[in-house]
């Protein structure tokens, strides 16, 4: 097929391409994508999808063709072919993150910041202590993006007399912090507290976080991580699912999506794809950032959707406490949908517990589909659309 001879006007004019059983695909089933790309991209486009393997079907004038909404919900039963439409620009290329900083600061030589403010997430009735900590960086050189981690040094020795280790705590606001003026950084930290031989232990760098006064030094290293980092894509959809404190990296992300003054900041960044956060968490008064969640669902329906699983108050389907990998199985369909797009991503942050959960409920959408997600995992993983950090 001549592509050049499919179109018939100049540079603002949109093409599709339409495309069969794209080889960059994880999900071996047939399936069907379009491409729709500015006219000047269409030739490098044709070339890069053949040489993929893809079996191009159709090269069409405009973009009218017809997406499948992205999130869009398939309902009721399984399929047995995963038949998914995209539309992205252009094809995703997988960010480089060249540019990311990481290690500005080592732990033999730590910046030291500034409390600004410590304050609960917690409500009343709320089991545990979790705080939201924002330090002031003013002075130094640590710039950091959404999905990055900081290290903390805790004040005082060890046992054996030492200094304490690091902690790493990931980062809660976006590169241009709470303030938006690009000089501090928060944490999510929750208080670990633990028994041992009938006595209660303190989590030694939580609780000197929990307990930090406004005002008081405290030594970061960092940023460090470059794992949860999220697409440059603005038409991406991000899947994410969290425990806990694992939220952090999912407020960030979260408010530099539909936060006013981070989209009036985020200038050549406007999200346009659709996030799904999953959360869990064990009583509705341990919800956390919960208002901001909440303008977000109110101002962006189309773009943001939130599914709790609030393990103490709410069961799974077979009686026992709902965790998120419950609220998975119960979206599987919709989550698969996703998935099987280039441009989703899905990250998950916080127990590692989660994860034999998350893969029993993807291992059987996938087998309701004859797929193996033992294959699909790893694919997803390899071209970067797979993000986990759990401890
Ligand atoms: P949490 O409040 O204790 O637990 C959050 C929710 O997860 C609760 O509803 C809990 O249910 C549920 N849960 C327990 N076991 C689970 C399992 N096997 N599968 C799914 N859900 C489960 O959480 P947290 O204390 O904030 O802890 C979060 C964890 O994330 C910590 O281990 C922290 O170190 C880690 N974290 C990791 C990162 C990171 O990797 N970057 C960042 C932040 C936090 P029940 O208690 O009702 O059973």
């Amino acid at each position: 097929m001549n592509v050049l001879s499919a179109a018939n006007s100049g540079s603002s004019q949109m093409m599709t391409i339409t495309v069969q059983d794209f080889s960059g695909s994880p999900f071996p089933a047939a399936v069907t994508r379009r491409f729709v790309v500015p006219f000047e991209q269409l030739q490098s486009t044709y070339g890069r999808l053949m040489r993929s393997g893809a079996k191009i079907l159709e090269v069409s004038n405009g973009s009218a063709s017809g997406p499948t909404p992205a999130g869009s919900s398939t309902g009721g039963s399984a399929p047995t072919q995963v038949q998914p439409t995209t539309t992205v620009k252009t094809p995703r290329k997988k960010a480089a993150h060249a540019d990311v900083p990481v290690n500005t600061y080592k732990p033999k030589n730590p910046f030291t910041g500034k409390v600004i403010s410590n304050e609960s997430l917690l409500k009343e009735g709320a089991i545990g202590r979790v705080n939201h900590i924002t330090m002031d960086l003013s002075g130094g050189d640590l710039r950091y993006v959404e999905g990055q981690s900081i290290g903390i040094i805790p004040d005082g020795l060890a046992d054996n007399g030492k200094p304490h280790k690091i902690r790493l705590y990931s980062i809660a606001s976006t590169r241009h912090g709470d303030n938006l003026v690009g000089n501090t950084v928060s944490l999510c930290v929750r208080q670990l507290q633990y028994e041992k031989d009938g006595e209660l232990i303190n989590g030694v760098c939580s609780t000197y976080l929990c307990d930090i006064e406004p005002g008081a030094p405290v030594k970061i290293t960092g940023p460090v991580g470059k794992e949860m980092l999220l697409p440059e894509d603005e038409e991406a959809n991000v899947i994410m699912l969290a425990t806990g404190t694992g939220i952090a990296p999912m407020r960030a992300y979260l408010r530099r999506m539909f936060d006013p003054g981070e989209r009036t900041k985020n200038q050549g960044y406007g999200f346009r794809g659709k996030a799904w956060l999953f959360m869990g968490v064990p009583t509705t008064p341990n919800l956390l950032y919960e208002e901001e969640f909440q303008s977000y669902l109110s101002a962006y329906p189309e773009h943001f959707r939130y599914t709790k699983a609030i393990s103490r108050e709410q069961k799974n389907k077979e009686g026992g406490r709902m965790y998120i990998q419950h609220r998975v199985a119960e979206c599987a369909d919709e989550i698969f949908e996703l998935i099987s797009m280039e441009s989703t991503h899905l990250y998950m942050c916080g127990l590692r517990g989660m994860e034999p959960g998350i893969d029993e409920a993807m291992t059987a959408a996938a087998a309701d589909r004859g797929l193996d997600w033992k294959t699909l995992r790893p694919q997803l993983k390899k071209a970067g659309r797979w993000h986990v950090e759990t401890y």
